[in-house]
């Protein structure tokens, strides 16, 4: 069915403050999780990552040595309604339902996503979103004749599912831009660790360095990235001097901040805690600072690190 100006109901008002951060609200659901078990999406949960059968079938062999990149659900038919926001809403809606666009449409995909959330805040249908970073899924035999650059779609799917997680929209999320699974899976859960929506990894912020900077902010990173980087969940800010630095430090637990020539100090959250340490001993400090505060574990024994190509 297409969509045309005399059978479109008027566009509804935006769904969201675009100046404040608030999850739009829906209904938490049980569906079918990756092995068959009940998986709650919607409401407070944290937002899931979800492949598509085509996609499971390609990496269904080394599953267990996805780590932190393994998937929450596989989309399927019954537990999905996939809408047109241009038209009216259905109205038979399942109470235990996900919805999203359907593939295909001449739509813009941010501007479909948000287009259907005020349809849905309108006709009060609180369905949890399955958001996606393409209309247009990248298999062969579909829409898109070869696969596109790797870094165009790193930079539209980003784009377009950033923007959405950051507008509050969204419960779950489908990369489906990228033909290969593994770093389809890749990149869904680092758009939700970069808009903040899912913790999967060490979290950090730094200054981009300027004239005021009073270390060598790369190599300080780097090391430590080498001693924090196991650490799910912990966000570390660094940042080069203390005339801005600490204002900039956004929510991060932990800040490593220059304070005077070859002098660090260290924070906890906003909070100035460790003055004029040795710049020599302050990666060692803030480790000691993270242990203080009940935020470290020792890193896992190294393994072999499991194989995510294609
Ligand atoms: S935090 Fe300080 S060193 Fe870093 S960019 Fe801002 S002013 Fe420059």
């Amino acid at each position: 069915m297409s969509a045309s100006d005399s059978d479109s109901p008027a566009p509804p008002c935006l769904p969201f403050d675009p100046f404040t951060y608030t999850r739009r609200r829906s209904t938490r659901v049980v569906i079918q999780g990756l092995e068959g078990q009940p998986l709650h999406v919607g409401g407070d949960e944290i937002i899931k990552v979800a492949i598509r059968p085509t996609s499971l079938q390609q990496i269904v062999h080394k599953i267990d040595r996805l780590g932190d990149f393994r998937p929450d659900f596989v989309v399927n038919d019954t537990s999905l309604i996939e809408l047109d926001p241009r038209l009216p809403l259905p109205t038979s809606r399942p109470a235990d339902a996900m919805v999203t666009v359907r593939n295909g449409l001449d739509l813009p995909v941010i501007t479909a996503f948000r287009l259907l959330a005020a349809r849905l805040a309108e006709s009060q249908w609180p369905a949890p979103i399955l958001l996606k970073d393409s209309l247009h899924p990248a298999t062969p035999g579909t829409e898109v004749p070869a696969p596109a650059p790797f870094v165009r779609t790193l930079l539209t799917s980003s784009t377009a599912l950033g923007s959405l997680l950051c507008d509050g929209i969204g419960d779950a999320i489908l990369v489906q831009a990228e033909e290969a699974p593994g770093q389809a899976l890749r990149l869904s859960f680092n758009i939700l660790q970069a808009a903040g929506s899912r913790i999967f990894k060490t979290d950090y912020v730094a200054c981009p360095s300027c004239g005021r900077t009073l270390f060598n902010l790369q190599e300080t990173t780097a090391r430590i990235k080498a001693a924090t980087a196991h650490l799910k969940g912990v966000k570390i800010a660094i940042m080069g001097c203390i005339v801005n630095g600490p204002g900039e430090m956004a929510d991060a637990d932990f800040g490593y901040v220059g304070g005077a020539p070859g002098k660090i100090n260290l924070y906890i959250g906003k909070e100035a805690v460790k003055f004029n340490i040795p710049e020599a001993e302050a990666v060692s400090r803030l480790v000691d600072l993270i242990k203080d505060h009940g935020r470290w574990f020792e890193p896992p024994t190294p393994t072999a690190a499991p194989a995510l190509a294609g």
